[in-house]
């Protein structure tokens, strides 16, 4: 590595050097407390895969480079010289990582990896060695967002295909739009993902509900969140808060993708609109009787898998529960409990890495399988598409006799009048 291009990169990890940031790496005593919590090292029994243990990568180069003693004595202090053999380790530690954080939830300290690991993925971008397909994903919803006017049509035609499938699930009162689009004053606007299956059974249930809705031209998912890129998350995050703002609506709803609901619910700043998942959205409606279930739609047991970045790392845990209440009288909690929940191993962008992370994936998540067998449930249900993906994925590797569903799609077939 030349030495401009090194010291572009200790830049850019300068600009992650924040006190919280400080902390994480000043603080970690090796008590090891964290060696079981996370599902890669629980599943793989690798060291490597100990949270601490990729900490630790980080924590040289740091001491190497921005500590006085790493600086003036290299071989003492096990201090790391950032150089290419570095940035292969950075990656391994990166895209191992699913940022869960439930190491997190078991480090005396409070250590978080995710943040930890985010210095990894800014140093990978800076070097050109990110996963190239995470950037070009994030490039193309940063292009749909300055293009808004080219694609409109075509995105209102489509959804016009959509309409019998919404009435199929709840019938339309004559004259009302079936889905909704580009309405200045609605209450609500609903961010979903590309595909049908994130559009028809949020129409119908915000239909039931008699919800002032419009739906986003812009799909939830964030790209630059996955890869770690500040600059893409926020232009990514930007075209739907200016959409809110531009139709005044007072609420985003985001759908069932963990880190889109996380990133615009923590990273978005103050806005005159309140954000809220989905299932939030869902367990209200229910609450104030604007919509009802039938029980007896789903006859077996249920369990529920929490999304890391929904359940754990954005405080949606009782809604779910509220709304699988209401659906039958055999839910089965996994355990141990929803903020301890062991991840899907899908997030951080290994479900969106597709073929190229799948092996990992199986491998890493085995103690997702156990513990979702452990509940003799046959539908595992979830609020999270990359979660969605990530157990329809162990399903078929492990034959797994469960139907993985979408919660929301399971409230709208459920749908009586209420
Ligand atoms: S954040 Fe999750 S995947 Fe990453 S080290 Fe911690 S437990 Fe493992
Ligand atoms: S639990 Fe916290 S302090 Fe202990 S080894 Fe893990 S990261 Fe370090």
């Amino acid at each position: 590595m030349d030495a401009k291009t090194r010291d572009d990169l200790l830049g850019l990890f300068q600009s992650k050097l924040n006190e919280a940031m400080h902390f994480y790496l000043e603080t970690c005593t090796r008590c090891g407390v964290c060696t079981e919590a996370c599902h890669v090292h629980a599943s793989m029994g690798q060291v490597r895969y100990i949270a601490a243990y990729r900490h630790e990568i980080i924590r040289r180069l740091y001491k190497k480079h921005f500590k006085a003693r790493g600086k003036v004595w290299p071989s003492v202090g096990e201090s790391k010289e950032l150089t290419e053999m570095a940035l292969d380790e950075l990656y391994e530690a990166a895209y191992s990582c699913t940022g869960c954080r439930r190491c997190m939830m078991y480090c005396p300290f409070g250590i978080d990896t995710q943040m930890l690991m985010s210095i990894a993925k800014l140093l990978l971008i800076g070097a050109n060695a990110e996963p190239e397909t995470l950037t070009m994903l994030a490039d193309m919803s940063i292009e749909k967002g300055k293009s808004i006017d080219i694609f409109k049509e075509g995105f209102i035609n489509g959804l016009k295909r959509l309409e019998d499938e919404v009435v199929a699930k709840w019938r339309q009162e004559a004259g009302e739009a079936v889905i909704p689009v580009d309405v200045e004053g609605a209450d609500l606007l609903y961010v979903a993902l590309a595909g049908a299956h994130s559009i028809i059974p949020a129409a119908a249930i915000f239909n039931a509900a008699g919800e002032k809705w419009t739906l986003s031209f812009f799909e939830a998912v964030n790209f630059g969140a996955f890869v770690g890129d500040p600059t893409r998350t926020k232009l990514i995050l930007d075209r739907i808060v200016n959409e809110a703002l531009r139709l005044k609506v007072k609420e985003v709803c985001i759908c069932e993708c963990g880190t889109a609901f996380r990133v615009m619910k923590q990273l978005s700043g103050k806005h005159p609109f309140t954000v809220s998942s989905i299932t939030d959205v869902h367990a209200r409606y229910l609450k104030e009787g604007r919509i009802r279930l039938d029980k007896t739609k789903f006859n077996v047991p249920i369990t529920y898998h929490d999304p890391c970045q929904i359940a754990r790392n954005g405080g949606v845990i009782d809604a779910p529960r509220y709304i699988l209440k209401q659906l039958t009288d055999d839910f089965r909690e996994l355990a141990p409990e929803p903020a301890y929940n062991w991840c899907c191993g899908g997030g951080g962008g290994l479900v969106a890495l597709g073929e190229d992370t799948l092996d990992f994936r199986m491998k890493s998540s085995r103690v997702k399988v156990d513990q979702v067998r452990g509940t003799g449930a046959t539908i595992l249900t979830t609020a999270c598409e990359n979660c969605h993906t990530q157990l329809s994925n162990l399903r078929d590797h492990y034959k797994m006799e469960v139907d993985v569903t979408f919660l929301s799609s399971m409230v709208a077939d459920a749908l009586v009048p209420a």
